[in-house]
């Protein structure tokens, strides 16, 4: 088998199996043990209850609910929990812990709009793609009485304030969906980490704050989501933000932190609201029209959002800007960087052959023109910059050789991705630029002496069709974060079973170190060669591609496939990677000359932002440098940009005691009341929540379960915190039983 949950029969002592897998191949032992039903797996991979009516060694007739009667392999019959045990809300509360007890149990909660569910120590939450009763002041006052127990995101935030309070550690929620096969998830992240903040607002309220945080959302959203195939609301930047309380139990600030890597190149929805809502004032000092006017507007061949008024949200956002003290000022500078980028894209270049001037050995022997000087004069006011100067930076390039400054024309197409480079650096800038203005104004004072809660949204494992430098990254940040999860689970609880003394060591779990090292070992790993690659002039994909085979092979989780190919056994299983465009992304397609343009503007923001783009030699550099071109521009890598904001992230999240939710997508259309088995067991598979559920169980409630299930009363024994105890004669019974199975 190729399950990562590999079958061990070999342990006699504990009953329950590592592998939810584990099929019975004795019916007649659950007989006795009065197991009535059993899981069938039909030949579409759906899981049935039958019942068996004949046993006859290696096969077994089962009757299934529609009257059907299917003669299978016994040892394919998985055991099914009693009918007492239907949607119970811990998973480890069934007595037969395997993947189709566990489909059946989410499925029946969902079907009663319990969409959250417990596996041990996880959060499970189901999206419901509809509005659901769970939420709002009267069921936060349930949950902060504790009047509801119920499993729910709010208990798990209630669960975090008191522990910061009582531990005086600082605590995190961890939201994460699991493995990515479409491109947009639509899990529930997002909307699960604001019914968190919800919860941590209601309870830490007084002062005022939480107000403005709870606007941050709106802010963040409109700038860093848009609509998908999958989701209307998709976001494309994992975030984490950090809640901190007084210590009084106050919310006294907050800060998000961003980890971005271009995920697709989807239009945010704020373009639609601006161009929907913006006064005939703004609109005429912008030169705005319609959405359907904009270029880069035109992609996606999509202006509206099912049941969203774009001019509504957009007043919103700018009230919600007012809210987080970003000046009518500034909010007026972001907007004409925003339609500066809308305008880009309507910039047109067109070619000229250029008969006058022969180079026989170049084909390229064309100039370029740009066409549409209405955009180009509109992007220069917009940022402040000399018409003339925009046209170069974007028809020419200048090259240092040796001790040379040489002008090098730009083809059509190096033409249209400088425009197209800069039009991406002054969003990426912007959205930057905001998350800073925001933090600010949420700051925490100088005395930091409270206590914080931090909630991270951000995406999961992704595995398309092609996979390019976007899932290389995103696939990195998730081996780091999965592995954050596995140690903090396994390995606690590995340890509190050998302090008991008892030999846990033969279910070992599953370290993602070594796919780790891969990426991250120097000089040979894959980050260090990328960076290597990106700084050699003529590197291509395919020298890379050579190169990283040449070096990596020895690691298991690493496959050299043929040609620009390569595959990388993560965590949630194999992705395949063509290196096309990876040193391009990685390098960053700004060149310097933009980034000169940028900072020769008279608007403050560009000009922030040029100097943002910029490390200069006398500030302290970490990592391997990529230089840009010029000399004079030494910028880091995007590989390595990423892994710093990764670090960071992993630094911050090892001080606190993390929560995790696990969000799962029951179908792939938004559609309420749908349940796909199939889907939801990828996910169950892919993301450890079946093991977790299995290591967590604990060796005493097996204990409890195996004399429950020899029918061992309950008042023939008392359970102390690491033994049972029993009455006088009950060993008796027990060694009796035992000889009688
Ligand atoms: P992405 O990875 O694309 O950002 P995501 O995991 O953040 O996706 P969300 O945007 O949170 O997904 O959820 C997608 C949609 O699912 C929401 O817009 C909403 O319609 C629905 N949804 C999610 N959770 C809930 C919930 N608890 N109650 C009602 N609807 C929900
Ligand atoms: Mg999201």
């Amino acid at each position: 088998e190729d399950s990562p949950y590999s079958v061990s029969n070999e342990d006699p002592v504990v009953p329950l199996p590592r592998s939810t897998d584990r099929r019975w191949s004795d019916t007649s032992v659950y007989a006795r043990k009065k197991v009535l039903q059993f899981w069938v797996q039909l030949p579409c991979g759906n899981w049935e209850l039958g019942k068996v009516l004949s046993t006859s060694g290696e096969e077994s007739v089962v009757k299934l609910p529609e009257g059907n009667v299917l003669k299978v392999m016994s040892e394919t019959l998985v055991p099914a929990n009693p009918d007492i045990l239907d949607g119970v809300d811990d998973l480890m509360q069934l007595s037969y812990l395997n993947e189709p007890a566990v489909l059946y149990n989410l499925e029946y909660r969902y079907n009663q709009d319990m969409i959250y569910t417990k596996a041990g120590p996880v959060l499970v939450a189901v999206n419901p793609f509809k509005e659901v009763p769970l939420y709002g002041n009267s069921n936060i006052e349930a949950y902060r009485k504790r009047s509801n127990e119920s499993p729910h995101v709010y208990a798990i935030a209630d669960t975090a304030i008191r522990e910061m309070i009582r531990d005086e550690v600082n605590q995190s929620i961890i939201i994460r969906y699991v493995f990515e096969y479409s491109g947009e998830s639509g899990a529930g992240k997002t909307e699960t980490a604001k019914i968190a903040m919800q919860y941590l607002a209601a309870l830490g309220g007084g002062s005022g704050i939480e107000y403005e945080i709870l606007k941050t959302n709106p802010i963040l959203e409109a700038f860093g989501n848009a609509k998908t195939l999958r989701n209307d609301n998709s976001s494309r930047f994992g975030k984490l933000i950090e809640i901190h309380f007084s210590e009084t139990g106050k919310i006294s600030g907050a800060k998000s932190r961003v980890v971005q890597c271009a995920k697709g190149e989807r239009s945010y929805h704020i373009f639609y609201q601006l161009c929907a809502g913006a006064s005939p004032r703004l609109r005429e000092k912008l030169n705005l029209t319609s959405a359907e006017e904009y270029k880069y507007l035109q992609q996606s061949n999509c202006y509206s959002i099912n049941g969203v008024d774009d001019a509504e949200r957009f007043q919103a956002v700018t009230e919600a800007l007012d809210i987080v003290h970003v000046s009518k000022e500034d909010q007026e500078s972001v907007f004409a960087m925003l339609a500066a980028v809308l305008w880009l894209g309507n910039v047109s270049f067109t070619v000229i052959d250029n008969e006058n001037h022969v180079e026989p050995e170049e084909d390229e022997s064309e100039s370029l023109h740009s066409l549409d000087t209405d955009g180009l004069s509109t992007v220069a006011k917009l940022i402040g910059c000399n018409i003339n100067e925009l046209k170069l930076a974007l028809s020419n390039r200048n090259m240092k050789v040796r001790n040379d400054t040489i002008i090098q024309k730009l083809t059509l197409s190096q033409a249209i991705d400088a425009r197209d480079a800069l039009a991406k650096s002054i969003y990426a800038c912007l959205f930057d630029w905001l998350v800073e203005q925001i933090n600010k104004s949420l700051a925490v004072g100088k005395r930091r002496t409270g206590r914080s809660i931090s909630i991270l949204d951000i995406y999961g494992f992704e595995s398309f069709d092609k996979n390019s430098f976007e899932q290389f990254c995103i696939n990195y940040a998730n081996e780091r974060l999965q592995q954050h999860f596995n140690r903090h689970l396994f390995k606690l609880e590995q340890e509190e079973y050998i302090q008991d003394g008892i030999d846990w060591t033969r279910v070992d779990f599953e370290d993602n170190q070594n796919c780790l090292s891969l990426f991250e070992k120097k000089p040979l790993g894959l980050l260090s060669l990328l960076d290597e690659e990106s700084t050699f002039p003529n590197g291509t994909d395919l020298t890379l591609a050579n190169k990283l085979k040449e070096h990596l092979s020895a690691n298991s989780c690493f496959r050299g496939d043929r040609g620009k190919t390569f595959t990388v056994s993560h965590y949630a299983g194999e992705v395949t990677y063509e290196t096309t465009g990876f040193l391009e992304k990685n390098r960053d397609l700004l060149h310097s000359d933009s980034i000169k343009l940028l900072s020769s503007c008279s608007c403050h923001l560009p000009q922030a932002f040029a100097s943002s783009m910029l490390i200069h030699s006398e500030k302290p550099v970490v990592g391997p440098l990529y230089k840009a071109g010029g000399a004079d521009s030494q910028r880091l890598s995007v590989a390595t940009k990423f892994k710093d904001q990764l670090f960071q992230l992993m630094q911050r999240l090892g001080n606190t005691t993390p929560h995790f939710i696990r969000c799962i997508k029951p179908n792939n259309v938004q559609s309420p009341g749908l349940y796909e088995q199939g889907l939801v067991l990828q996910q169950l598979r892919c993301c450890g929540v079946l093991e977790v559920s299995i290591a967590a169980k604990d060796p005493l409630s097996v204990s409890v379960a195996i004399l429950h299930q020899f029918n061992i009363l309950p008042e023939m024994y008392q359970v102390g915190y690491t033994k049972l105890f029993f009455r006088t004669g009950q060993i008796g019974v027990l060694e009796d039983t035992r000889n009688r199975t």
